[in-house]
């Protein structure tokens, strides 16, 4: 084709290939619900190639979708049928290119995999925070793209509290030079903001500037075995009296998703004697190796079980333990993809809301889907609750897309009524667009209508994602 052509003029040929079983990959999402087709797949190795890419792209009108270690869950990094677009991946933009740790900071490019940043501010004795099950294959630009969340949100927040500074490309190929690690900067509008979640649809990111942590000297996991979601937050109640800021984890899964992990998922295993209906998983650290974070831990359990918020708990008595229960939490995305027909969800409501809002949806979802198992997993500590409606093995899967926007109306209503969001960490991607359209307000579609005009004033990055095609 004559305008890849122009492409492999400027570009290293290691960088674009259009070799259908190498693009295979690189054409649907980790979970298999998304497929499309692509002009090429493009690997550029540094800045100065996705720039040119860029002015490639803005010249000759050819969409862009980017794309990191494609373990999002809205199939934002998936192309669409067309075969129009090309698949940008940031992989091979995978250095560390700073760590400082006298301002405690860190300099990633795009293509590093998170848990290499984790291991990297290890390294140098600091903790990089952010923790997902994914943390082995994303990669920063996805993150950053897709404002993920994970298990210390609770402590540390989203990507959008980890970020000082960013790299990015316009869709005309201008490289902008943001990574200041600056603490306060006020000079304007905060146009990083902007780019950090927007899914590949107003810039590529290309690195950012992170910051760093005290390294925990101290931690203790636990896993509870309790009654219902009201206990569960008033667990985290007490935690809150007794360990304050040492909270680092706190989340919440039914017994239905424990089961389905136990049974699917290789080398997971209950701590505990019996199954309960609800699980907490908690983590609580410390920089001061002489914080009792273990015997808070203890001493708080106990007490939650006199008071009768808790039935059982396994304290992890070793780093193999605690990992072997982090291991549980972690293998519930694997488990869900390995179940069957799922519609899953991805909300958030205030925290306190969590308990009714779950008995809200499991109320909608026996009237109205009695054939499925109604499933809850999250970051209660967030009011994050992913539900899972597993539907039976017989149920058609060409049937499923009808069945997830029947599912989806009746629990973006519940949300509605919560004033919640229908997605916390996930994004819209492509699955979302219509119920973006729906769930906001009008005033506020328009700005941002806006906002990608004057980032993508063709409406070549990712189109088709995040915001509908008009
Ligand atoms: P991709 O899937 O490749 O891309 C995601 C989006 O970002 C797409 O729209 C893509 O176009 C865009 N993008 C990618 N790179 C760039 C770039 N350089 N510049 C601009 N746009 C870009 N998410 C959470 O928030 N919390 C969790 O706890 C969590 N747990 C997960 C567990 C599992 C097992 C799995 C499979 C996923 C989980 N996720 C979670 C979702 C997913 O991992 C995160 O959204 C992650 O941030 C995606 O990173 P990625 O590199 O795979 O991005």
């Amino acid at each position: 084709m004559a305008a890849l052509d122009d492409l492999r003029a400027v570009l290293d040929p290691t960088a674009i290939t259009t070799d259908p079983q190498r693009m295979a990959p690189h054409l649907t999402d980790w979970r298999g619900k998304h497929r499309g087709a692509a002009l090429a797949l493009l690997r550029p190795r540094n800045v100065e190639e996705v720039s040119a890419i860029l002015r490639w792209a803005t010249a000759t009108r050819t969409p862009v979708v980017p794309q990191g270690g494609n373990t999002g869950l809205s199939g934002g990094a998936t192309p669409d049928a067309s075969g129009a677009a090309v698949v940008l991946s940031l992989a091979r933009l995978n250095k560390i290119r700073a760590v400082d740790t006298q301002g405690d900071t860190l300099i990633a490019e795009a293509g590093c995999i998170l848990a290499d940043v984790q291991q990297a501010a290890a390294n140098n004795n600091r903790l990089f925070p952010l923790s997902l099950g994914s943390e082995g294959s994303c990669q920063i630009g996805g993150v950053v793209a897709t404002n993920a969340g994970g298990i210390n949100v609770i402590r540390y927040g989203t990507v959008r509290d980890l970020v000082l500074g960013l790299e990015y490309i316009r869709a005309d190929g201008a490289v902008i030079h943001g990574l200041k690690p600056l603490r306060k900067d006020n000079a304007s509008y905060a146009l990083r903001e902007l780019v950090i979640g927007s899914e590949g649809t107003l810039a590529i990111v290309t690195a950012a500037t992170f910051r760093l942590f005290p390294r925990p000297r101290v931690s203790a996991t636990a896993l509870c075995g309790l009654d219902s979601p009201s206990a569960a937050l008033k667990l985290l109640s007490l935690l809150k009296q007794s360990a304050g800021e040492r909270i680092s984890s706190f989340e919440l899964m039914c017994d239905g998703e424990m089961g389905l992990t136990l049974d699917l998922v290789p080398g997971t295993a209950l701590p505990l004697e019996r199954r309960h209906s609800w699980y907490v998983f908690i983590e609580l650290a410390d920089s001061d190796p002489s914080g009792r974070v273990s015997e808070l831990l203890t001493e708080t359990l106990g007490t939650a079980l006199e008071q009768g918020l808790l039935q059982d708990a396994a304290i992890a008595q070793s780093e193999t333990q605690a990992k072997a229960i982090w291991h549980l939490r972690f293998a519930v995305a694997e488990a869900n993809r390995r179940a069957g027909p799922i519609v899953s969800h991805d909300t958030s409501v205030a925290v306190a809301d969590v308990p009714a809002f779950i008995t809200a949806v499991e109320a909608m979802a026996a009237d109205c889907f009695p054939e499925a198992r109604t499933l809850f997993v999250g970051h209660v500590g967030d009011g994050n609750i992913h539900v899972v409606l597993l539907f039976p093995q017989e149920t058609p899967r060409d049937r499923l897309g009808d069945l997830a926007t029947v599912v989806n109306e009746r629990v973006f209503a519940i949300i509605g009524a919560f004033g919640g969001s229908i997605t916390a960490e996930h994004g819209i991607g492509r699955s979302l667009t219509g119920a973006l359209t729906l769930h906001t307000q009008p005033e506020a579609l328009e700005l941002m209508r806006a906002v990608k005009q004057a980032f993508d004033p063709l409406g070549i990055l990712n189109p088709g994602a995040v915001l509908a095609r008009p």
